[in-house]
């Protein structure tokens, strides 16, 4: 009985040889492709699509349902990007990044109550311990709140992976703590898109879908009102999730674009929901 032992190990050693070439091409894949946040840091713009989608990590597409609030710990969710809607039909997913911003936060939360809108704002967490009060207003207006990370480091995906556990973490941890009791973190945003298959399985056992767009307005380089509008109305298309900005500077431009959009979503028949969890 020795030979077929021998071709059943052999063909075991292949398969385990296979497999971790697959791995390590996921893996490789996975970190080329994961600039993606325009953002406020040094991270080269991408077009707004991830490459950094899990496909083929076992265990990465078993979506569950957000954990409710209170002291129990959140479920696990999906560790690949989401690009799309929870809403069937025509919906806008509005994401406002980088705040809260004095000043910013809440002209845009006052323009998003006069449409009734509703968004997530990708929050950094050394601002919401600096500025606690915005992001209670941010939880108290019913929008979602996604973790952008400690110190919006866009080089991250380079550090080691205690360094981005603890970036991941302790951001949700301090946007928790901001925004008050019973609040909870539903996503997880990298800076400069600076995703890896690690930070993205430590956001998604712990509750955080890992969060990426569909429409990059660039509005954090001020190009124009006119430019943001454009890029909105021509980038529907591509998708629901919208990138915007509150935080990284003067956001004078990103608040008259979001005057003009909010109406003209409404009139297009567009409804404001939240990404997929
Ligand atoms: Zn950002």
């Amino acid at each position: 009985m020795a030979r077929p032992t021998a071709r059943r190990s052999r063909q075991h050693l292949l398969i385990a040889t296979a497999s971790a070439v697959t791995f390590f091409a996921t893996i490789s894949g996975c970190v080329a492709m994961a600039t993606e946040d325009a953002g406020t840091g040094t991270g080269t713009p991408g077009t707004g699509r991830s490459g950094d989608d899990g496909k083929g990590r076992p265990g990465a597409s078993s979506p569950a349902a957000p954990g409710t609030a209170g002291s129990t710990p959140p479920a696990r969710v999906s560790a690949e990007i989401s690009h799309e809607s929870e809403d069937p039909g025509k919906t806008v997913n509005l994401t406002i990044d980088d705040g809260p911003e004095p000043g910013w936060t809440v002209k845009v939360l006052d323009l998003l109550k006069k449409y009734d809108a509703k968004a997530t704002f990708c929050i950094i967490g050394s601002r919401a311990q600096e500025y606690p009060d915005l992001v209670k207003k941010v939880a108290a207006a019913g929008h979602r709140l996604c973790d952008h990370s400690v110190d919006h480091n866009t080089a991250m995906d380079k550090r080691p992976e205690s360094y981005q556990e603890r970036q991941v973490l302790d951001a949700r941890a301090m946007i928790e703590k901001a925004a008050g009791p019973g609040a909870r973190v539903l996503y997880y945003r990298a800076p400069g898109g600076a995703f890896t298959p690690y930070s993205r399985e430590v956001a998604a056992s712990h509750g955080m879908r890992p969060l990426g767009w569909s429409v990059d307005t660039h509005d954090w380089r001020n190009p124009g009102v006119g430019h943001i509008v454009d890029a909105v109305k021509t980038g529907m298309k591509e998708g629901p999730v919208v990138l915007f900005h509150d935080g990284g500077g003067n956001r004078g431009q990103t608040v008259a674009a979001l005057e003009q959009l909010l109406p003209w979503f409404k009139e297009q028949g567009y409804t404001f929901g939240y990404p997929k969890i």
